[in-house]
């Protein structure tokens, strides 16, 4: 069994000081965020602009315990307070759990302010801010990651690097889906906070259901396959009546080693909850995972039984390292959605730590999405758009 190793952060002789913007009274991802820093130690929140109003941010940082004078009206406040602090005790880094609309904006001015950013999904509103981020990021030498969590789960690494590995041979078919149903009713209009802004194109972007769970299908597809989306065809659909975004997707897939897939990914699906699951179709074998499940994976072979690999033991972490470094607790105790959290950020904070002992990161600790896969994500949305809407079906992906 293998227990986390030794952790940067300790290195350091402090803990990382985290800031976070987003994730006031009521939100949903930003106490995700603040429970899975919690799990290793090595984190620490200390600053915050937690609410788009600062009556709410207030009232969060009480319930946090934090000092009062770190606690921000905005995150423009927030920087410019904190660059009066000295080095060690102003924030390391800033997680961005806003709406859509604001992440370009905030991650881009920490960036240019000297801080890392870890910044929640899909990364902009459109491919070209993507782009310009993606040059901020380069000109500021800062760390960038982006909460595509569910790279973050062992077994998905096991699944990566068997195919990595070339256990199932040549990648033929990958099939990805990611069906909701609570979006099955207009509940935006009934004022829930959660599907408000996700139904508006104005926070949203151009992609609603896509942009929101389907970035995350295409982003596992693609971390999983080793293999990126060439072209789409799509058929996008809003089945709630005055609904301005799609709300159902399905898509086939072309990708670069020639191998086809579907993604499918919906929000209307009465009955389902979270059921993101990969099925990856290689010439000698196959495997499939599923989110809602997932401490398995499961690989076939012709005429052979199927295997179920089972995450804890050591023979996972014989295969992948990463899926070993990802793993905090025997087999049989289950791991699950804050874990994921929990392993993107360790592998982002680790970097930041190599970055301040002065010494190259490593492969594992390198293993988090970054401002690339945004791109990526923004251009597979744009791209599922521009099929859904358009004439011509099979539309290439640009990124
Ligand atoms: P939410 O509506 O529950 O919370 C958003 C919070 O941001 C609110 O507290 C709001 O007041 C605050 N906010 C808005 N603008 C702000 C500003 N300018 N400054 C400070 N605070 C501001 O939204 P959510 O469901 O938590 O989603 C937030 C983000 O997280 C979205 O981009 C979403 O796509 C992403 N998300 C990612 C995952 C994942 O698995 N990685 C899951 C859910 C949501």
């Amino acid at each position: 069994m293998s227990i986390k190793g030794e952790k940067v952060a300790a290195k350091l002789n402090r803990n990382l000081k985290m800031g976070m913007v987003g994730g006031g009274p009521g939100a949903f991802i930003g106490e995700v965020h603040r429970k899975a820093i919690r799990m290793d130690g090595g984190i620490e929140l200390v600053a915050g602009a937690f609410d788009i109003n600062p009556r709410k941010s207030k009232q969060m940082g009480r319930e946090l315990n934090l000092d009062r004078k770190r606690v921000y009206n905005t995150y423009v406040e927030m920087i410019e307070k904190e660059l009066q602090l000295p080095v060690g005790e102003r924030i390391d880094f800033v997680s961005v759990t806003t709406p859509n609309n604001w992440h370009y904006p905030i991650a881009k001015e920490f960036l240019e302010s000297g801080f890392n950013v870890m910044c929640e999904k899909p990364m902009t509103m459109s491919l070209k801010e993507a782009k310009q981020l993606q040059q901020v990021v380069r000109k500021s030498r800062k760390v960038f990651g982006l909460m595509h969590t569910y790279t973050g789960y062992p077994m998905v690494k096991l699944a990566r690097d068997m195919i990595r590995q070339g256990d199932l041979g040549k990648v033929m078919k990958v099939v990805v889906q990611y069906p909701q149903g609570w979006l099955a009713r207009p509940i935006e209009r009934s004022g829930q906070l959660q599907a408000a802004w996700r139904t508006d194109p104005k926070q949203s972007g151009a992609g609603g259901c896509i942009g929101d769970i389907g970035t995350h299908a295409e982003n596992l597809a693609e971390y999983v396959s080793g293999l990126k989306i060439r072209e789409i065809c799509a058929d996008s659909n809003t089945y709630i009546k005055g609904r301005r975004l799609d709300d159902d997707n399905n898509c086939l897939l072309h990708f670069n080693n020639g191998a086809k897939g579907l993604l499918h990914a919906s929000q209307i699906c009465i009955g389902q909850e979270n059921s993101l699951a990969i099925w990856v179709y290689g010439e000698n074998g196959s495997l499939e995972w599923h989110q809602e499940h997932p401490n398995y994976v499961y690989v076939e072979g012709l005429n052979e039984p199927t295997q179920v690999w089972k995450r804890g033991n050591d023979y996972v972490a014989a295969k992948s390292a990463g899926a070993g470094r990802a793993t905090r607790v025997p087999a049989g105790h289950p791991e699950g959605y804050i874990e994921a959290f929990a392993n993107v950020y360790r592998n982002f904070t680790d970097t930041i730590c190599a970055r301040l002992l002065h010494r190259k990161p490593t492969e594992l600790e390198l293993d988090f999405p970054n401002v690339d896969d945004g791109v990526r994500g923004m251009a597979f949305i744009e791209t599922v758009v521009a099929s859904g809407k358009g004439r011509q079906k099979w539309v290439k992906l640009k990124s």
